[in-house]
């Protein structure tokens, strides 16, 4: 986690931005939470159990300052809520994919690529090169989807 931290605050600087105490609170709890898509409420109130004097404003803020230099990513997975998320990829550098549960609201990760096919048929059919996307997909978790075979 230390090097991670490093790395945003080399990047922070090269902005002329600082890594200060509150802002790395932030990161931290990002960091710890990697795969839980939390919201900036969320992600307030676990900074707040460590560090009682950071505001609500300045997670936010924070969160803004990081997604503006690619360090984060927001998300919204359709309940009108903004998420975050560290910037994690998958093996040829773009995003992951998320299966969003409709009945619970699980998000679940997918760490590969597919859209290999898509992504050429792309470039070839409008002349138009790939540099990343963003998928979602809607349905029904392996619970939920057990859940409604019982009725
Ligand atoms: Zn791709
Ligand atoms: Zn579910
Ligand atoms: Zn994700």
């Amino acid at each position: 986690m230390r090097r991670v931290i490093g790395e945003v605050e080399e990047k922070l600087r090269s902005n002329e931005y600082k890594m200060t105490p509150k802002r790395e609170q932030v990161l931290r709890v990002l960091l710890e939470n990697k795969d839980k898509h939390l919201s900036a409420e969320e992600v307030y109130n676990l900074v707040k159990q460590k560090a009682p004097d950071v505001g609500l404003a300045t997670v936010y803020r924070t969160l803004e300052l990081f997604t503006s230099f690619d360090i984060i990513h927001s998300m919204d997975f359709g309940d009108g809520r903004k998420r975050y998320e560290f910037g994690s990829e998958s093996a040829d550098g773009h995003r992951h994919h998320h299966l969003i549960c409709e009945k619970c609201g699980k998000i679940i990760e997918m760490n590969e690529d597919l859209l290999e096919d898509l992504e050429e048929r792309v470039t070839r059919a409008y002349d138009f090169e790939v540099v990343d996307h963003e998928l979602k997909v809607f349905g029904r978790c392996r619970e939920c989807a057990a859940g409604k075979e019982k009725k």
